[in-house]
């Protein structure tokens, strides 16, 4: 995926032809108290980089499946291309979506969320209880609406469903179980309240400014 700049690199999560489990840009530690270093390095190491074998060897068997002109198994593999694919995706930007000691939000997103949610702090609020309500599985999303040009809040369940295509997320909280149940247990919403106090709104910002930049051109 590419959504370089220059405060926050997006490296690593694809290289040499191949999809790639890239470095937090932070410490193992760094999130603590709020995400503990064994929850955040299991969530990274095992969740995280078994997205990333999955997809690159569904990318693999497609590849086969193209070679022996034999698609029996076309609709398999294009759920799981979704499902791993989604999953890398998602967990790279969930990575950024958190930073040590958290951020206020900068201006140039809280003049557009004052717009389409009355404040940050509104936005926040829906975004915390979009979060705690996702039922079973998945994640809470940020995200940009290039058609009407408005920042929209979603719930994903199971990450391979319910896609919008023409999205682009710019703050993700995941609430998978893997995500906080070493740690928090059950407390779903003592996850999600702790890690509004991390989220990272400079990455928001920043992913937001990209985002603008899209033309959708019809
Ligand atoms: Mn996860």
């Amino acid at each position: 995926m590419k959504t370089a700049s220059a405060s926050v690199p997006m490296i690593d999560a694809f290289k040499d032809g191949k999809y790639a489990l890239p470095a937090l840009p932070y410490d193992y530690k760094a999130l603590e108290p709020v995400y503990e270093e064994r929850t955040v390095r299991i969530h990274h190491t095992k969740h995280h980089s078994s997205y990333v074998k999955g997809l690159n060897d569904t990318l693999e068997k497609l590849n086969a499946a193209r070679i022996a002109g034999d698609f029996g198994g076309i609709k398999a593999l294009s759920r799981d291309l979704a499902f791993y694919g989604s999953g890398h995706i998602l967990h790279c930007l969930f990575w950024h979506s958190m930073k040590p000691g958290g951020s206020k939000v900068p201006d140039v997103i809280a003049k557009q969320l004052d717009v389409d949610f009355g404040s940050a702090e509104a936005a926040k609020s829906q975004f915390a209880a979009a979060a705690k309500a996702v039922e079973a599985s998945g994640w809470a999303i940020l995200a940009y609406e290039p058609f009407a040009g408005k920042i929209i809040i979603l719930q994903c369940e199971k990450h391979q469903n319910l896609t919008i295509w023409g999205i682009y997320p710019l703050l993700v909280c995941d609430v998978w179980e893997h995500a906080y149940y070493l740690q928090y247990a059950n407390d779903r919403s003592g996850w999600v309240d702790n890690f509004m106090n991390i989220a990272s709104w400079d990455f928001a910002a920043s992913q937001f400014d990209l985002a603008k930049k899209i033309n959708i051109g019809i």
